[in-house]
């Protein structure tokens, strides 16, 4: 008889969701991207003590199929792709099947969800284990609550910052959700405080109003640049409106917030010499690109990307930076070179 086993369901999920649940706003960033995926057009996130005792996220999207609502929480369950070429298609936030499991196996969840023809589900798991599953009345679209997380992962609790620290990851991350979803109507709520609206009426001017205020909203300046497999949309900060972290840079690809030092690194040589040392803009774009172009498959938070014409990508940044405040006459025109 050999050693080697292969690990049950249960242990494997937990497993994942070292990888996927780091802390209360990856599980946020997971339940939204899944309403995202699912067409919602309003979408509700509730917390309280940042996401450590309770979240909540409620979408008037799709709905899950009474028959789907147990599937959903297997590993690798997925409605989002079928095939290895879809794979190298992505068009959706989520693909991996993965989510709901990891999320399900180190919390309390309960879900209730209708497709709005005939009644809704209503499941209840507890650390991965099925405790209730059966109809409910409900409106259509998902509604999923996820308490005591990590619970049973004493360790990943203990490793928790404070409130302060993990509202900020849920809150940066919402604000990026909202520019690139500026048709969608978000709200984040805290302990019954409301921390942002967005009316979905599709204006990024207003989501960037929103999020930073009006004021510095005034002070961003439109951008828009295509190549052939380009298209790229956003707003920066006039060089007078700086701050000390990178922090306030989102790259949006595809409806996907992703994180791409050499991306970052091009919005600031469009800037040229007009950011001073160690300051950093307000910025933000949305790269439409054909999804063959770039591979989210990298890490299981699919917030790392690789994009094969990258040098193509980033020489289109840099000029459409330096395009928009050519347009504003803040720097003379680059000399050619001969
Ligand atoms: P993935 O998003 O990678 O497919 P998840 O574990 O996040 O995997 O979700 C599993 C499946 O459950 C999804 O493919 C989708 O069909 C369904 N689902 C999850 N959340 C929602 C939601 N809010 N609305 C509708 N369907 C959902
Ligand atoms: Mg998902």
């Amino acid at each position: 008889m050999g050693k080697i086993r292969k690990l049950d369901d249960h242990l494997s999920n937990k497993i994942a969701a070292g990888e996927v649940v780091e802390r209360p706003a990856s599980v946020v960033k997971e339940l939204v991207e899944n309403a995202i995926d699912a067409g919602s057009t309003v979408i509700e996130v509730e917390l309280e003590e940042a996401g450590l005792a309770k979240i909540r996220v409620i979408d008037n999207g799709e709905g899950i199929e009474e028959d789907d609502c147990l599937t959903a929480f297997e590993r690798h369950a997925t409605s989002k792709i079928k095939d290895e070429a879809d794979l190298f298609r992505i068009r959706t936030l989520g693909f991996r099947g993965e989510a709901l499991p990891s999320i399900a196996s180190v919390s309390e969840l309960e879900m209730k969800t209708s497709t709005g023809n005939g009644p809704g589900t209503f499941v209840m798991l507890k650390g991965g284990q099925l405790i209730k599953h059966e109809r409910t009345n409900s409106r259509k679209g998902t509604e999923i609550t996820v308490s005591n997380l990590f619970f049973n992962t004493p360790a990943r609790l203990k490793y928790m910052k404070t409130v302060h620290t993990e509202l900020g990851h849920v809150t940066d991350l919402l604000n990026r959700l909202a520019l690139a979803h500026p048709n969608i109507s978000f709200r984040l709520k805290h302990n019954g405080k409301q921390l942002l609206y967005t009316n979905g009426n599709g204006d990024v001017r207003q989501v960037l109003a929103a999020i930073y205020g009006v004021e510095i909203a005034k002070k961003m300046i439109p951008l828009h640049a295509e190549s052939l497999d380009f298209v790229i949309d956003g707003y920066i900060s006039l060089p007078e409106v700086t701050r000390a972290s990178r922090n306030y840079i989102s790259t949006i690809v595809n409806g996907r917030y992703v994180k791409n030092f050499p991306l970052m690194k091009a919005i600031e040589v469009g800037y040229h010499t007009l950011l001073p040392i160690g300051r950093y803009p307000i910025a933000f774009l949305n790269i439409q690109m054909d999804p063959i172009l770039v591979d989210v498959n990298v890490h299981p938070a699919k917030l790392e990307v690789r994009f094969s014409k990258e040098a193509e990508l980033n020489e289109l940044v840099e000029a459409a930076i330096r395009q928009a405040f050519q347009e504003k006459t803040l720097i003379p025109e680059m000399p050619l070179k001969r």
